[in-house]
């Protein structure tokens, strides 16, 4: 499979660095080929605007999607967008890897979602969910949280994960056509000890080992905008 992984962690020692450099050397033994998007080694600036195209539609007055469309027709998006689209579409499998910030993904993240996922590109009225542009395509998020399995279930106190990463996996992933599988959840790193969270990046390499057997959580089903 073509794995494209966007990362965000500022800290090459962190936890998420881990996980990163292990999703690395476990999929590339196994003959995958993987592409990374580290936005904080790229700098990527999380703001959308003007600067995201090459092209204007309209110069008086900006309107985002008009732009992303005016754009998607006549190669107008900047180089730094145009390379992102294109591992999206060269890839059989997205995997986001990040810390769980404010029950989501860090703003440069975010941001990335923004100014990626452009429509006309990647999404439009006619192409979303079950006929999304990325329908043969899997997507994945890993990530890492500084409170417990405990506080993610139903009766915890932010809910079931999947509740939690809804706006996510359904909202935006399986908008695209995604199939979703099931979220990594790397539990409360900070909190263990060194043997735990070593057992924890050995549980993270089976699940990964064995990803191309796995059924997706989420189909996109039809949906009219
Ligand atoms: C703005 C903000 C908002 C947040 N919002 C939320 C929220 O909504 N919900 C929530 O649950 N949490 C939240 N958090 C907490 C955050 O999710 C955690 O701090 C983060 O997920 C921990 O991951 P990390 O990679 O930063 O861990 P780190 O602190 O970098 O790592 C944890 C430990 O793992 C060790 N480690 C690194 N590499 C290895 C290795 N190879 N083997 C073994 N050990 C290793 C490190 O040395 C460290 O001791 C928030 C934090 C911030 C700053």
């Amino acid at each position: 499979m073509n794995i494209f992984i966007v990362y965000w962690h500022p800290e090459p020692a962190s936890f998420n660095a881990a996980m990163l450099r292990t999703a690395e050397k476990v999929l590339t033994a196994q003959g995958h080929e993987v592409r990374v998007s580290d936005l904080d080694a790229m700098a990527f600036d999380p703001v959308s605007g003007r600067h995201n195209f090459t092209t204007r539609s309209n110069p008086e007055y900006y309107c985002q999607r008009l732009e992303e469309a005016y754009a998607a027709e006549h190669q107008g998006f900047c180089s730094l967008l145009e390379d992102e689209i294109r591992k999206l579409e060269w890839c059989d499998l997205l995997i986001f890897q990040f810390p769980l910030w404010w029950c989501s993904m860090p703003a440069m993240m975010k941001g990335w979602l923004d100014r990626v996922l452009a429509y006309q590109r990647t999404y439009s009225e006619e192409q979303n969910y079950n006929l999304g542009h990325f329908c043969n395509k899997k997507a994945m998020l890993s990530l890492t949280t500084g409170e417990p399995a405990g506080s993610y279930t139903e009766d915890g106190a932010h809910g079931e994960i999947n509740a939690v990463l809804k706006p996510l996996q359904q909202g935006v992933l399986a908008f695209l056509g995604f199939q979703v599988l099931e979220p990594f959840v790397a539990y409360q790193p900070g909190q263990l000890t060194e043997q735990v969270r070593i057992n924890m990046l050995e549980q993270f390499s089976d699940r990964l080992r064995h990803l191309e057997q796995e059924q997706p959580i989420l189909q996109p089903a039809g949906c009219d905008l």
